[in-house]
C-alpha cells in the first residue's frame, strides 16, 4: 500500500498538466462549498412548495425573500451570485434550463460528496457513512502541498468537525481547522483569530459538531488577510444542518449569508495585490436534497430522489463570462482534476476520476 501511495505521489508531482493555463503561472485557487444547498434555491430562490409544506417553520422567509418571478427571487436570496457571478463567471446546474450537475457517488450525503469534490472520484467502498474515519484517498489539496510551488501555502477550514477525517489532516501536512476546535496558539495568532477563538469557546454546539458558519468565515477572512494561502478550501455547513432540523427559515438565512461571504471573499481578494487578478474560484455543494417539498429536509441515495443533483460556479482569473448555462452536464468528480490542472499538475489516474472542465469551450 505504501508503495502505491509513494508512486501516486511521485506521479502527481512529476506529471506536468497538459492543457493547463501556461499564463497562470502564479495562480491562487479558492474552493468554497456549502453543505447540502439545493440547486432549486440557487436558481429559483425560496421555494413556494417548501414554504407551503406544513411541518416546516417558515418564519420571516416570505417577507424577506419572496418575489413573484424566479429571477427576482434568486437575486433576493443570493444577490452577489446573480449580480456578479452571473455576469462575470459561469453557473451550472439549472435543471429547469437544461444545465446539469450531479455527484457520481451512490451515497448522496456529506462525507462521500466532499471527498469526491476534493479527491476527484467517488469511493463507495470505503466511504459509506460520515463516520468512515480518516480518508484513504488523497485530495488535490494534499497533492498541491507536495508541489514545490504550493508547499506550505495550502489551508483548509470548515464548519463541520468531520473535515479532519475527510481531508485526513494527520497525513495532509498542512493546517486544517474545523468544528469546535480553536486555532492552535502555535500558529502565532492574529488579534482577529484570538477574538474568534474566544467567541468559538463560548458558543454552544447546538447543531452537533458543526460550528456556526460566521465563525468559519472569520477564520477564512483572517487567513486571507494575514496568512495568504495560495490554495484555500472553505467548507461552510449550516444550510444542511438547519434543513435536517426542518428549519427552512434558518437554512435560507444561512444561504443568504453564504452569498455575502462569497462577496466578502471576492472583494477582499480584489483589494489585496497578493490575490488581485491572480485568483480563481469554484463554489459548489456536496449533495442536493429531496426534490419533493416534504423530502426537502433529507437527502440520500436510498429513498430521496433528486438529492444527488447539485450545482457549481466558477469565476475569477481566466473564467469566461458565460453566465448561467442552458446546456451541458458536469459532475462533482471533475472539480479536483480541474483545480489540479489550474495549479499546474495532474492528479494520478484513478478509477472514477472526472475530466477537468474546460471553461473556455463549454
Ligand atoms: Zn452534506
Amino acid at each position: 500500500m505504501k508503495r502505491i501511495i509513494l508512486f501516486a505521489v511521485i506521479l502527481a508531482v512529476l506529471l506536468p498538466s497538459f492543457g493547463c493555463r501556461e499564463k497562470d503561472d502564479d495562480l491562487r485557487v479558492i474552493l468554497i462549498g456549502m453543505d447540502g444547498l439545493r440547486w432549486q434555491e440557487v436558481f429559483g430562490g425560496v421555494d413556494q412548495a417548501v414554504l407551503d409544506c406544513g411541518s416546516i417553520i417558515s418564519g420571516d422567509v416570505r417577507k424577506d425573500y419572496w418575489e413573484e418571478s424566479r429571477e427576482a427571487r434568486r437575486k433576493a436570496l443570493m444577490p452577489f451570485t446573480w449580480d456578479f457571478i452571473a455576469n462575470n463567471g459561469v453557473i451550472a446546474g439549472d435543471r429547469e434550463n437544461g444545465s446539469f450537475v450531479s455527484v457520481t457517488n451512490k451515497m448522496w450525503f456529506s462525507y462521500p460528496g466532499w471527498s469526491e469534490m476534493i479527491c476527484g472520484y467517488p469511493d463507495d467502498e470505503f466511504i459509506t457513512s460520515n463516520g468512515a474515519g480518516p480518508n484513504r484517498n488523497f485530495s488535490f489539496l494534499e497533492f498541491a502541498n507536495m508541489t514545490e510551488k504550493y508547499k506550505g501555502s495550502v489551508l483548509a477550514y470548515g464548519s463541520w468537525l468531520c473535515f479532519y477525517d475527510i481531508i485526513n489532516y494527520r497525513r495532509a501536512g498542512f493546517p486544517v481547522n474545523a468544528g469546535f476546535v480553536t486555532l492552535p496558539e502555535e500558529l502565532t495568532l492574529t488579534p482577529g483569530e484570538t477574538v474568534t477563538n474566544d467567541i468559538l469557546e463560548g458558543t454552544p454546539d447546538f447543531l452537533g459538531r458543526v460550528r456556526p458558519d460566521a465563525i468559519t468565515h472569520e477564520y477564512v477572512m483572517e487567513a486571507l488577510r494575514h496568512r495568504h494561502p495560495k490554495v484555500l478550501f472553505a467548507g461552510y455547513g449550516e444550510c444542511d444542518d438547519w434543513a435536517h432540523e426542518r428549519r427552512y427559515d434558518l437554512s435560507i438565512f444561512c444561504c443568504h449569508h453564504f452569498d455575502r461571504y462569497l462577496k466578502e471573499i471576492w472583494e477582499y481578494t480584489q483589494s489585496d495585490p497578493f490575490y488581485k487578478d491572480k485568483t480563481v474560484f469554484i463554489v459548489t455543494t456536496d449533495h442536493g436534497r429531496g426534490e419533493k417539498a416534504e423530502q426537502w429536509p433529507d437527502h440520500g441515495f436510498n429513498g430521496v430522489p433528486g438529492s444527488g443533483d447539485t450545482w457549481l460556479m466558477a469565476f475569477g482569473k481566466g473564467i469566461p463570462a458565460k453566465g448561467s448555462l442552458s446546456s451541458g452536464e458536469f459532475h462533482t468528480n471533475q472539480i479536483a482534476p480541474t483545480l489540479a490542472n489550474w495549479l499546474g499538475f495532474q492528479l494520478p489516474p484513478h478509477e472514477g476520476m472526472g475530466e477537468p472542465i474546460d471553461f473556455d469551450n463549454l
